[in-house]
C-alpha cells in the first residue's frame, strides 16, 4: 500500500445508461488493488474539477483496460468528457452534518419533507457544487456485492430529479447518514460549474451511432480547436439533423453542448418568423453575436424549414430576408470561431438548397425512429429513478410500442406514473405538482399502470 496515496491516470469512458445516477465509478481491478480499494470505497476523480465516487470493478468487457467509466453527471462534476484523462486517488468521505440541495433543472419546484430524499442519498459521496440525481433504481442488475445499501433506497419522486449540492458541511467529501440535516430549496439554482448537467449523452436512448458521429463532428472540434488548426482541417460550421418530431434532436444538441463545455443557444424557427418586420433578422444577428462572444457555442435552429423554405416556393419577403441574413451570418463565421450551428428539420427536401452549400450546413445526420432496442433504452432512461413494480417488463413494453418515438415513450412513462398516483390517491391535486414524499414512498408504478397508459 506504499503507493496508495499516489494518483493514477485513467481514461474516461461512458457508463452504461442503467448505471447512471448511482455515484459509482467502474475501474480496473489492478488499479483498485494498487490504490488499496475494495468495492464501495470512496475515490476522488480529478479532471478540471474534482468529484468523488464509490469505486467498483470494471464491466466484463473492460477487464485489463485503463478506463474509468462514469456517468454524465460525474463527467460534468469532474469537468471532463469521454476520452479525457483523470487522476484517481483514494479518498475519505465524512458523514455530513448538513447539506443544502436545490433543483438543478429549470421549471421544477420542489417541496416537502426531506426524509425520503435523505434515504435516497444515504451513503452516496458528493461535494459542494456537484450535481446529483435521485436515482432509486431498485431493479439494477449485476449489482456489485456490498453496494445494495447505497442504491436500494426508495426514489424521492416518480421521475429522476437532478439536484445541485449548494453547500455541504463539513467541507470536502461527505455522505448523508441518518443524522444529516437536509435543506431542500424549492427553486432552481444555476450551478457555477462550467458544464451544465441537465442533459448528457446518458439521457439519450437508441442513438449510440449518432452520438459518435456528433462527437466527432462537433464535440471534438469545439473541445480541441488547436488540434484541428494544427491539422489544417476546418471543422464544420453547420450541420443538419433530419428526423421526425420527438426523436430527440433538440435533446441531442443540448447534450452535445453540455458535453463539449459549450454555450447553447436555441432558435425556434416558427417563433422567430412570427416577429414583426425586421425583427427576425435582428434577433438572428443578436444570437450569433452573443454565441460568438461566449464561444465555444452551439446555436441550435429548430424547424429550420419554417425559416428557410425553398426560395421561389411559398416563401414571402420575410423568409427571403431571413434566409439571406442566416446565410450572411454563416458565411461570416470564421472557421475558427468555435461556433457550430446545428439545424433540425423533419422535411429536408423543403429547405433552400443554398443552405446546404459547402461552408454552410454541409453535414447531415439522420435521426430516425427508434427500433426495439432503442425503445428499450429510452424507456430505461425515462423510468430511471422511478419505483417500478416487480412485474414491469421494459423489454415487453419496447416490443409493443412499435412506431413510438422518444417523446411518445417519455409521455408513456409520465402517463403511467400519473396512473399510479391516480390509483393510490384519487383526491390528489396533480396540478400542484407537489406530492408528499411520504406518499411517494409507498408508490410503485406497475405493469397495469403502463398498460393503462398505453390504452390512452
Ligand atoms: P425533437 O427535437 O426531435 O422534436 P426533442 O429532443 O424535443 O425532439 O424530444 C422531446 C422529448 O422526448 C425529450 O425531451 C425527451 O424527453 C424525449 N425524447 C425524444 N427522443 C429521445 C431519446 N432518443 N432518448 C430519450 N428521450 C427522448
Amino acid at each position: 500500500m506504499a503507493d496508495a496515496e499516489q494518483p493514477t491516470k485513467l481514461q474516461v469512458a461512458n457508463a452504461r445508461p442503467e448505471d447512471s445516477g448511482r455515484g459509482i465509478a467502474h475501474l480496473p481491478r489492478a488499479i483498485m488493488a494498487s490504490l488499496g480499494l475494495t468495492d464501495g470505497d470512496v475515490i476522488e476523480i480529478s479532471g478540471k474539477k474534482v468529484t468523488p465516487a464509490r469505486a467498483v470493478g470494471p464491466y466484463d468487457e473492460d477487464e485489463g483496460l485503463a478506463l474509468i467509466r462514469i456517468d454524465g453527471l460525474q463527467r460534468a462534476n469532474a469537468g471532463v468528457g469521454s476520452g479525457d484523462f483523470v487522476e484517481v486517488r483514494r479518498a475519505e468521505s465524512k458523514p455530513a452534518t448538513r447539506v443544502v440541495f436545490a433543483p438543478a433543472q429549470q421549471n421544477l419546484r420542489l417541496q416537502g419533507s426531506t426524509n425520503a430524499l435523505k434515504r435516497t442519498f444515504i451513503g452516496r459521496p458528493f461535494a459542494q457544487g456537484d450535481v446529483v440525481a435521485t436515482a432509486g433504481h431498485q431493479r439494477v442488475q449485476n449489482m456489485p456485492p456490498g453496494m445494495q445499501q447505497f442504491v436500494n433506497a426508495p426514489a424521492y419522486a416518480l421521475q429522476e430529479i437532478r439536484l445541485l449540492v449548494v453547500s455541504a458541511t463539513p467541507k470536502g467529501i461527505v455522505h448523508v447518514d441518518e443524522n444529516t440535516e437536509i435543506e431542500l430549496r424549492p427553486e432552481y439554482e444555476e450551478p457555477d460549474a462550467a458544464r451544465r448537467a441537465d442533459v448528457t449523452y446518458d439521457d439519450i436512448g437508441g442513438m449510440a451511432g449518432t452520438i459518435d458521429q456528433l462527437r466527432e463532428m462537433v464535440e471534438l472540434p469545439l473541445r480541441y480547436p488547436e488540434l484541428f488548426q494544427r491539422l489544417g482541417v476546418d471543422p464544420p460550421k453547420g450541420l443538419l439533423l433530419y428526423g421526425p418530431p420527438g426523436t430527440g434532436k433538440t435533446r441531442l444538441a443540448r447534450a452535445v453542448a453540455n458535453e463539449s463545455d459549450a454555450q447553447f443557444y436555441l432558435i425556434n424557427g416558427p417563433e422567430i418568423m412570427g416577429s414583426a418586420y425586421g425583427e427576425s433578422e435582428g434577433r438572428l444577428r443578436q444570437v450569433f453575436e452573443e454565441a460568438a462572444k461566449n464561444a465555444p457555442s452551439i446555436v441550435f435552429i429548430d424547424e429550420i424549414d419554417s425559416i428557410a423554405p425553398k426560395r421561389g416556393q411559398v416563401s414571402g419577403e420575410a423568409e427571403k430576408r431571413v434566409v439571406a441574413q442566416l446565410l450572411t451570418l454563416m458565411d461570416g463565421l470564421e472557421a475558427r470561431a468555435n461556433l457550430v450551428v446545428i439545424a433540425a428539420t423533419n422535411r429536408p427536401e423543403a429547405i433552400d438548397e443554398a443552405l446546404r452549400r459547402p461552408g454552410r450546413f454541409d453535414r447531415e445526420i439522420v435521426v430516425g425512429v427508434p427500433d426495439e432496442r432503442g425503445r428499450r433504452e429510452i424507456l430505461g432512461i425515462h423510468t430511471r429513478g422511478m419505483p417500478l413494480g416487480d412485474k414491469v417488463d421494459l423489454g415487453e413494453l419496447a416490443r409493443t410500442t412499435f412506431g413510438f418515438v422518444g417523446a411518445d415513450l417519455a409521455a408513456l412513462t409520465r402517463e403511467a406514473a400519473i396512473e399510479a398516483v391516480r390509483r393510490i390517491m384519487p383526491q390528489l391535486n396533480l396540478e400542484e405538482r407537489t406530492i408528499p414524499p411520504e406518499v411517494l414512498d409507498m408508490l410503485a408504478v406497475t405493469r397495469e399502470d403502463f398498460l393503462g397508459a398505453l390504452k390512452r
